[in-house]
């Protein structure tokens, strides 16, 4: 039997669309192409994309966006539905418990809309199944009623594109992967492109921030716009209690100290994770599981926040045998690689795991 979408067939739950971050993020995200910072090669990209769906007057292809968190995964999804023209709708994979939260969704999507799910890869296999034949012809199977009762029905969807987001490309599967029309990997944002992302915001917020200031800020964020933007917010509170305009370098530079980011943009969980490899563990290799319970986190945690900043900053190694500390992380610790690691050796010996 096939049926339409809008049979009400599947109830829609409030918590399976999620809100789209805070007051700030939601008011002030870029909305189009061309006001979106960095990532130009994925920008080049869907500019084509974009236009050629639109030529077509189809809905563009399903997209993949793949990188750590705060990167601009989100607002680029947002971003390509303006750019289409279409509804945006924006769910994740944690909430999409079973196959029916999942069609809840697909069967009242308006034409064309882009349907973005963040953390994709937290999907659970039966909903990921059912998204195949949705993205493929969109359509779904759906099972109604119960016992011996129970029958499958066809549900046609409207045509729609779904991007993707993950932080952890390898945890997708092959046929999930292979329903991606386009994939793209964002990668972490050089220092002048944080600069132009701070003079934006700084410029939405009514703050000014001197030339000095916005690139020492750039170089403690690590990479990633949604960490500039916080500091921006906390360095703006200390130079409004000062009543300073523009905010200078040492109200900046006070900030950072009492919010423990050091100079190369770590925070506590990051110096703490590369503390405990160094000085428990002789400086690895040693098991993300045994750092995470070492830490008392978890191990997904580490490794899609904290591990790939140490690793593009060249501090940390990842090896077939764990992770490793380079001679960089134990500098940055204040310690000598070469002395630090043989004396380190005689206590670490034997407590080391694979
Ligand atoms: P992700 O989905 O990858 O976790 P978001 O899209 O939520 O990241 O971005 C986090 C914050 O950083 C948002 O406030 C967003 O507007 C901002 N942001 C991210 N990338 C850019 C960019 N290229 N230009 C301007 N702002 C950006």
């Amino acid at each position: 039997m096939t049926t339409n979408a809008n049979d009400s067939l599947v109830e829609p739950r409030e918590e399976l669309w999620t809100s789209e971050g805070d007051g700030f993020e939601r008011a002030f995200r870029p909305e189009r192409l061309a006001e979106f910072i960095g990532q130009r090669q994925i920008c080049d990209n869907l500019e084509i994309a974009v236009q050629a769906a639109r030529k077509r007057g189809e809905p563009l292809d399903h997209l993949l966006l793949c990188g750590p968190p705060g990167l601009g995964k989100t607002t680029l999804a947002g971003i390509v539905a303006a750019e289409m023209d279409v509804p945006f709708e924006k769910t994740s994979g944690p909430v999409l418990e079973r196959p029916k939260d999942l069609a809840a969704i697909l069967a009242r999507l308006a034409p064309g809309t882009v349907l973005f799910i963040d953390e994709i890869h937290r999907m659970g296999p039966a909903v990921e199944e059912m998204l195949y034949p949705a993205m493929e012809d969109f359509e779904i199977d759906l099972l109604v009623g119960e016992g011996p009762a129970a029958r499958s029905i066809k549900l046609r969807l409207s045509p729609f594109t779904l991007v993707g987001a993950t932080t952890r490309t390898s945890l997708l599967t092959r046929p999930l992967l292979d329903r991606f029309g386009l994939t793209e990997q964002f990668d972490f944002y050089t220092q002048d492109e944080l600069t132009a992302v701070l003079w934006r915001y700084a410029d939405k917020l009514g703050t000014a921030l001197d030339r000095e200031t916005a690139a020492a800020v750039a170089g403690r964020s690590r990479g990633t716009p949604r960490v500039a933007l916080s500091h921006l917010r906390r360095i703006r509170d200390f130079a409004e209690v000062k009543g300073e305009s523009p905010i200078q370098l040492a109200t900046a530079e006070a900030a950072f100290h009492s919010l423990g980011v050091d100079k190369l943009g770590l925070q506590r969980l990051h110096r703490r994770y590369l503390e405990i490899l160094v000085q428990h563990y002789g400086g690895g290799p040693t098991g993300v599981g045994t750092l995470a319970a070492s830490l008392a986190e978890d191990a997904g945690t580490l490794e899609d926040v904290v591990e790939p900043y140490l690793i593009r900053s060249g501090l940390l190694e990842r090896t077939q045998r764990g992770r490793v500390a380079t001679a960089g992380a134990f500098r940055h610790l204040g310690l000598d690689p070469l002395r630090a690691q043989g004396s380190l050796f005689g206590i670490a010996d034997g407590s080391k795991a694979g």
